[in-house]
């Protein structure tokens, strides 16, 4: 059932945990993503990231949207529809035509002042048609570079995230503690002390990105410590790719791409399903 993420976020704070946002490219994706859903009956949001198709050639936001809308509307449970990492304004209007219920607009790598002066614009028209915006504040930075996660200068200051979220106006924010985007060199180590003062300063919902290789117990205490929504994309791609891959080495030349959804969403939704075990809705 597609559901506005700002109710799927309010579903998470109210139970105390966090919702999982998961990336995805096309309909094995999405259709795998709202399977588990329904297999675990837990909300969940599904995200497509920009780059994926402006350089990629994946789905663009309306046929994404209407890939999210259809199968989410075969479910019973909240399915929202999420835009990942932007920082193109008329991209973000582009998908809240296509019927995204909440777009992140990431003006992180920005000097303070103009992150919020963006976050504010963006803010100001997304409301206007009932969409939610997350943001960012701190600078979550890349797995490959170790230095991104361990650079106290980029992580989110709780003073300046309540002064960040007054005058943004964003309904979610994301928060660097110690994670990053992609495969991890060295285990994160998630500052929780941070987080929570964070959370204490701040009534949003509060995001974490860079999920994918965090140990669970990170996470647990991440989740009663404000995270409402955490993003996983590397760990799922990787298993999509991993799948092909293996589809191809087990059937050879006898093979045929019509039986290949059969073969990878089984795979698909039992890691999926797994995933969502950190989820206590
Ligand atoms: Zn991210």
């Amino acid at each position: 059932m597609l559901t506005p993420v700002k109710d799927i976020l309010k579903m998470a704070s109210d139970a105390n945990t966090s919702v999982i946002a998961f990336n995805a490219l096309d309909y094995n994706m999405v259709y795998a993503v709202t399977q588990a859903a329904e297999k675990v009956k837990k909300p969940l949001i599904c995200m497509l990231y920009p780059e994926h198709h402006t350089l990629n050639n994946w789905a663009n936001p309306e046929s994404f949207a209407a890939t999210v809308k259809s199968l989410a509307s075969e479910v019973s449970v909240p399915v929202g529809l999420h835009l990942d990492h932007c920082t193109d304004f008329n991209y973000i209007m582009r998908a809240i035509k296509a019927g995204f219920s909440c777009v992140m607009y990431d003006g992180s790598m920005l000097s303070l002042e103009e992150n919020i002066a963006n976050t504010r614009k963006v803010a100001d028209t997304a409301h206007a048609f009932d969409v939610a915006v997350e943001a960012e504040l701190g600078h979550v930075g890349f797995a490959a570079t170790v230095s991104d996660q361990t650079n106290l200068d980029l992580y989110t200051q709780p003073d300046i995230a309540a002064k960040f979220i007054e005058e943004s106006t964003c309904d979610a924010l994301a928060v660097a503690i110690g994670s990053a985007h992609g495969v991890y060199k060295e285990t994160p180590h998630l500052d929780i002390k941070r987080l929570s003062e964070i959370n204490a300063a701040t009534d949003t919902p509060l995001v974490l990105h860079g999920g994918s290789g965090i140990p669970n117990d990170q996470l647990d205490e991440a989740f009663v410590n404000g995270i409402n929504k955490f993003n996983v994309g590397t760990e799922f791609f990787q298993l999509y790719y991993d799948t092909i891959k293996d589809y191809g080495r087990i059937n050879g030349d006898s093979g045929n791409i019509f039986d290949f959804p059969n073969y990878c969403q089984p795979i698909l939704i039992d890691y999926l399903v797994k995933k969502l075990e950190l989820s206590k809705f």
